[in-house]
């Protein structure tokens, strides 16, 4: 009888699995599936302690699945990918197995050791399978007319939408139970040593659930009661406006043909809708940042997409990036937001770029600080579009805000948190100031009652610095695509 191993990484779940489904496609053959722990990876990619927790609680979940289907999961554990080669040939050495099947990675680091694994088990005779799975359309697909992968969104998505359009999107599902459980499932922890969550259980548990099933209740959710709201109320923090499966598309628990196919069934149960164009259109975002991280790998190497940028010199003044990581920089929607993330290990995608463009421009430091410390604490860490997003903000990425267009927190704080209350949830020391006053409070107010610190920058001030130093570089910053 054969044997199969799927080799699970950024696609924890059993419905619509390529890999998965591939190697169960033989009924009759015995199918296991592994799990890396990679603590001293985890650490080099700054991982953070609640995607940890988020992971390992969705492997547990998995796992109970898997072995209702008589898929065992084990678990390995190495320090860094460096080994995972020779501990998977072990792995089908041990138990005899023929082939080995995965859904592809795209960070450089990833698409180095799978070639390794690869390689290795090609030398010992095992066959091994990879699976484009993780966006709708796989990257080097979505092509410019010449050949080039895109740098600008627009073009992109229109192109990214008629491949969707010509390809019959297909949910695979779950694989059919096995005859047998032919291996005992491993035993998966619930924590990893170095990665304690700065987010506690209880919010945890509360916000992220864990799991297939919990992703799936997410969508269902949204789809029924959010998504025809999403384009008026996605901006607004304090409003429950976006599907927050952000988590579960980054550890794979949802496919996102998953989500774009709930969405279009949405469409047409009520007609076409902007506010579901516009939920597809952030789906096609996630895509963009993991095709531009393949095109363009240099992004991953913590180099500026524009490279132009590389000769800016950033501040490192490190209490004032300490006062921005702490949520006390006295801008009340800056403090909101920074404090969001610290508590629940999330933060709303328009905070996300207020408080980006904060840091690069208001304080002008290094867009990646901002970056490594998003990941230290996102449980939704994603290396593409966390790069992405702060390329964008610090004025460094691909079709990126243009480096003289700040956001003025004040009027951001104002126009997306208009009655503070977001504010008030999140630094509650200004809990009881009036609608107005709270985007703002006076001076005197923060030092005498609230215990508030002053703004710790002059905006307008700030700013003038900042294009002063972009004014600096040789080149506008509006730079070709070197493809390195
Ligand atoms: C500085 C910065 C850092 C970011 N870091 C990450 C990150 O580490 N991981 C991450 O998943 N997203 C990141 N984003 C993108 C975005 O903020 C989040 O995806 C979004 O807030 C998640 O909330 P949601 O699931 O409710 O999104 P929804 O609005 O419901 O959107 C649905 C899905 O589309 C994708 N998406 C939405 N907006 C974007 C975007 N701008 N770029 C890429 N994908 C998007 C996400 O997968 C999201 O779950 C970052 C954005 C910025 C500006």
């Amino acid at each position: 009888m054969r044997k199969h191993l799927v080799w699970l990484r950024a696609d924890l779940r059993t419905i619509d699995n390529s890999a998965l489904v591939a190697a169960c496609a033989d009924e009759h053959a015995d199918v296991a599936a592994v799990y890396f722990i990679t603590p001293g990876q985890w650490q080099q990619h700054h991982v953070a302690g609640c995607r940890i927790n988020f992971e390992l609680r969705t492997v547990q979940q998995l796992s109970k699945q898997l072995a209702a289907l008589h898929i065992p999961l084990l678990i390995a554990e190495t320090t860094d990918f460096s080994s995972q080669a020779s501990v998977i040939l072990n792995l089908c050495q041990q138990h005899n197995i023929d082939s080995v099947y995965f859904n592809k990675q795209y960070e450089v680091n990833e698409l180095a050791r799978d070639e390794a694994v690869e390689q290795l088990l090609a030398k010992h005779h095992i066959d091994s399978f990879c699976f484009d799975d993780q966006c709708l359309v796989a990257p080097g697909k979505v092509l410019t007319g010449d050949g080039r992968f895109y740098s600008v969104f627009t073009p992109f998505k229109k192109n990214w939408l008629q491949h969707i359009y010509q390809q019959d999107i297909v949910i695979q599902s779950a694989p059919l139970k096995r005859a047998q459980l032919w291996l005992t499932p491993s035993l998966i922890p619930d924590t990893v040593a170095g990665f304690d969550s700065h987010v506690s259980q209880e919010v945890a548990l509360n916000e992220w659930p864990a799991g297939e099933n919990a992703a799936l209740d997410k969508l269902s959710l949204f789809c029924d009661e959010r998504i025809r709201r999403y384009k008026a109320d996605r901006d607004f923090p304090n409003q429950h406006g976006t599907s927050r499966l952000s988590p579960y598309l980054a550890v794979g628990a949802i496919s996102p043909r998953q989500c774009y196919q709930a969405a279009i069934n949405e469409q047409q149960l009520y007609g076409a809708s902007d506010s579901i164009d516009q939920w597809v259109s952030e789906l096609a975002w996630r895509e963009f940042y993991k095709h531009i991280m393949v095109g363009f790998p240099r992004v991953c190497k913590h180099q500026p997409f524009r490279s132009e940028t590389k000769s800016l010199i950033w501040s490192s003044d490190k209490i004032a990036f300490q006062r921005w990581c702490d949520g006390q920089t006295g801008f009340p929607i800056i403090d909101a937001a920074m404090r969001q993330l610290k508590t629940i290990g999330w933060m709303h995608n328009r905070l996300r770029m207020v408080v980006a463009m904060f840091l690069t421009k208001d304080l002008f430091i290094d867009w990646r600080w901002g970056e490594r410390y998003f990941m230290e604490h996102l449980i939704d860490g994603d290396l593409a579009a966390n790069n992405g997003g702060w390329q964008w903000s610090a004025s460094t990425g691909n079709d990126s805000a243009p480096y003289f267009r700040i956001f003025n927190p004040l009027l951001q704080s104002q126009k997306f948190d208009p009655t503070g209350d977001f504010i008030r949830r999140y630094v509650p020391e200004l809990a009881h100031l009036d609608n107005k006053s709270i985007h703002e409070p006076h001076g005197k107010q923060r030092l005498l009652w609230l215990d508030y610190p002053l703004p710790m920058v002059d905006h307008k001030q700030a700013c003038a610095y900042t294009v002063s130093q972009f004014h600096t570089l040789k080149e506008a910053p509006i730079g070709r695509a070197d493809n390195s």
